[in-house]
């Protein structure tokens, strides 16, 4: 596999014992090149592997349900591991912590990891290092030209990052190799891991009943994909219409990486898919995907309104006093009880199925800035509800999305308007041009309860 993918955390003395592999990010046995490093690692030592996984206490505004999502996913991952003679080892507690002691208990010779640029990330990365005593390797395995490779800055426009990726797309864009079973077996044997038991001890809660749209794990991840390529892709140029289904919606196996992007792109291409529908969906599924996780790596505030691009703050700082159309609490939003009867069906499709059409998720970004005291309080509470209800939440591109949509990252500026300053603005008149908004509201918002007045 091509070194470039892997970055050095920690050089060390390799241990005696087997190569661990620590699944924090990309919970697949497929097409993982973390897992296929750490296995040719353990090759070359002629040791055993393992998977090493552990469950925190809490990650962000996780929800029990998204927990269960991954636990799920993550039964059908261990089997597959488990055929190929690599044991997965479950854990609970602190997670940096938790697999340094693993490490030492086991005498491993090395630890390779996945790579992730969120501050909770960073920080399980940051105990591991400073616990463990063998050597660390971090490999990027979401992103296909990885995110330390791709650039060495924060890139400010997808215009940037676009050619830098495009160049380097040939050298990355490679097959992922078929590997035999290990052959170093475990010793004392492979038990099953205690998935079960980590899905009954769950204790984060769950604000509301959700029916996700997509099913966990990865034959999961793998059927969505066929199907999408088979009869949905076609139509993707409508991809902004909320009321047409022409979208992937792999976002959530994206997110706890239950299928590689690279795959996606490979299969495309094996497929020979090719013409506007085709780059405009590798577009996103490439390059905007990896300019979020260029954000997040670039940008240690990327969540923070000090994240926002100079003239973004100077323009919402200029405009904080300007009077709200409306403002609304948390509460009311998280109620979907504004005025906005686009607004309240976007965000209930949001709760009751864990995933809000991209379109509309800019637009209610922007209206969550145009109502709330200040646009720090936007980014919080845009956050928050996305990380609490969106099964693809917590993730670089929820909070590149909202920095986008509020704090105008990756834009430009535009003509200035109360509140929004020079923000990019959206509105109702708008979207009623781009897509039939009745439609939409009546499907999200049947009968009465749909409030149909401005204030
Ligand atoms: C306010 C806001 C919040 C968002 N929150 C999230 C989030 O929490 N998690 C998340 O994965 N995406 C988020 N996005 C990006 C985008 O809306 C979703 O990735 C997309 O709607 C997911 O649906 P899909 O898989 O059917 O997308 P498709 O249109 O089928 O796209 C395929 C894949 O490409 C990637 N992609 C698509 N659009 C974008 C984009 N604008 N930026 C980065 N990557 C993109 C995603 O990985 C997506 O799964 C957010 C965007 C905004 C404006």
């Amino acid at each position: 596999m091509n070194p470039r993918r892997v970055h050095v955390l920690k050089s060390a003395t390799e241990g005696r014992g087997p190569v661990l592999y620590w699944m924090h990010r990309d919970f697949r046995a497929a097409d993982n090149w973390g897992l296929t490093r750490a296995r040719l690692e353990a090759l070359r030592l002629g040791r055993p592997v393992a998977a090493v996984f552990c469950l925190a206490p809490s990650f962000g505004a996780a929800t029990a349900a998204h927990f269960d999502f991954l636990l799920q996913g993550l039964e059908e991952t261990e089997a597959a591991l488990r055929r190929d003679g690599i044991p997965l080892f479950t854990l609970r507690g602190e997670p940096g912590k938790e697999v340094a002691a693993f490490a030492r208990a086991h005498d491993a010779a090395l630890v390779v990891t996945d790579f992730d640029p969120l501050r909770a990330k960073q920080d399980w990365i940051g105990d591991l290092l400073s616990e463990s005593v063998q050597p660390v390797l971090e490999v990027d395995s979401r992103n296909i030209v990885p995110a330390r490779v791709a650039t060495d800055r924060r890139e400010y426009m997808a215009k940037t990052i676009r050619p830098r990726i495009r160049r380097q797309l040939h050298e990355f864009l490679d097959d992922f190799p078929a590997l035999p079973p290990h052959p170093h077996p475990w010793p004392g044997g492979m038990s099953p891991a205690d998935i079960a038991g980590l899905r009954a001890g769950l204790r984060a809660a769950s604000p509301a009943r959700q029916e996700f749209l997509v099913r966990p794990g990865e034959a999961a991840g793998r059927a969505l994909l066929d199907d999408f390529l088979d009869h949905r892709l076609r139509g993707y140029l409508d991809r902004n219409d909320p009321n047409r289904d022409v979208c992937s919606n792999l976002s959530a196996h994206l997110h706890f990486g239950m299928i590689s992007a690279q795959r996606v792109a490979l299969e495309i291409m094996g497929r020979k898919l090719s013409g506007e529908h085709v780059d405009s969906f590798l577009e996103e599924l490439i390059v905007r995907r990896e300019l979020s996780d260029n954000f997040c790596l670039h940008t240690p505030d990327y969540d923070r309104e000090s994240g926002f691009p100079a003239w973004a703050r100077e323009t919402l700082h200029r405009h904080r006093k300007d009077p709200r159309p409306a403002v609304y609490s948390p509460e009311e939003l998280e109620g979907a009880r504004t005025h906005d009867p686009l607004w309240n069906a976007a965000q209930t499709q949001m709760v009751r199925c864990g995933k809000m059409h991209g379109y509309l998720r800019m637009y209610w970004a922007k209206k969550i800035l145009e109502w709330s005291p200040s646009a720090g309080d936007a980014l919080h509470a845009a956050i928050l509800l996305n990380d609490r209800y969106s099964l693809d939440g917590r993730d670089s591109n929820g909070y590149t999305g909202i920095a986008w949509s509020i704090g105008g990252v990756h834009d430009r500026g535009w003509t200035e308007r109360p509140v929004f300053g020079k923000i990019r603005y959206m509105n109702l008149a708008g979207a009623r041009r781009k897509f039939d908004v009745d439609r939409f509201v009546r499907s999200w918002l049947p009968g009465p309860d749909a409030p149909p007045t401005r204030p």
